[in-house]
């Protein structure tokens, strides 16, 4: 079987970046749609994923920062109950700046989990800022996965697939990454479907079991490249050989 493992990070505060950040990126959108669309709604999609999911029957993770520049996690409570309600799975997308501390680390944690109720056990760091000193603190804290690693920009190969374990957690390498195909594989929107179809294909070389770790960002579903999200979904959901599941699914799947 090759896993899908389906998440989306959120990293912009709930009202979206500021009006000149978005006016300076007009280009990444439909004309038509950046008209009709209203500013706070360009970047923020949790509603539109989830009908998408749904349709097809699958669920993600989504990680939430617990900082947010000029807003507040406590602004995502409502999406984010009902996300944790529906059964998609809430990780955390910890702060770079709390990686090489343990009581950072906890308190971001806490703070999400008070919003959930619920033990979080996913952890992604924003910017992937992995380092090896991570993996023991993310055990010590009770996290059994981490998605924060990837070793290079521009090429997907075997080692940025599958998974490990690395001092008590679940490691899965992110393997296909929106920002990267766009920007350091320069991978035109028509040419996306293909190259999650070299992806699986290189997936089914190496192993039977594979999992292969997807990020789709929360504010790129409107943009050029990003809304080809849809298209993705009928290609894996039409693969015989591909599941697509949370985090938390395939810990248990490899425990
Ligand atoms: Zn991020």
């Amino acid at each position: 079987m090759q896993y899908i493992f389906l998440s989306h990070d959120v990293d912009w505060r709930r009202q979206g970046p500021s009006i000149e950040h978005i006016l300076s990126r007009k280009d990444r959108f439909d004309v038509k749609l950046f008209e009709k669309t209203k500013p706070e709604d360009l970047y923020r999609n949790i509603p539109e994923y989830m009908e998408l999911e749904e349709k097809f029957g699958i669920r993600s993770t989504f990680f939430f920062r617990t900082f947010y520049e000029n807003g507040d996690v406590l602004d995502y409570e409502d999406d984010i109950k009902q996300l944790h309600e529906s059964n998609w799975e809430i990780g955390l997308h910890t702060d770079p700046t709390s990686v090489d501390n343990l009581e950072k680390i906890q308190k971001e944690k806490e703070k999400l989990e008070s919003i959930t109720g619920k033990q979080i056990i996913g952890n992604r760091v924003h910017y992937l800022n992995y380092n090896s000193g991570l993996p023991e603190k993310l055990t010590k804290l009770g996290f059994s996965y981490d998605s924060s690693l990837r070793y290079s920009k521009d090429r997907i190969d075997d080692k940025e697939m599958g998974y490990s374990r690395i001092n008590g957690v679940i490691e899965f390498p992110v393997t296909l990454m929106d920002a990267y195909l766009f920007t350091y594989m320069k991978i035109q929107e028509d040419k996306i479907i293909s190259e999650f179809q070299k992806t699986l294909d290189l997936g089914r070389s190496l192993a039977e079991n594979n999992v292969i770790s997807v990020l789709w960002h929360d504010n790129v579903l409107k943009m050029k490249g990003g809304r080809m999200y849809k298209q993705i979904l009928e290609f894996l959901t039409s693969q015989d050989d591909v599941e697509i599941k949370r985090g938390a699914d395939l810990v248990k799947i490899f425990s």
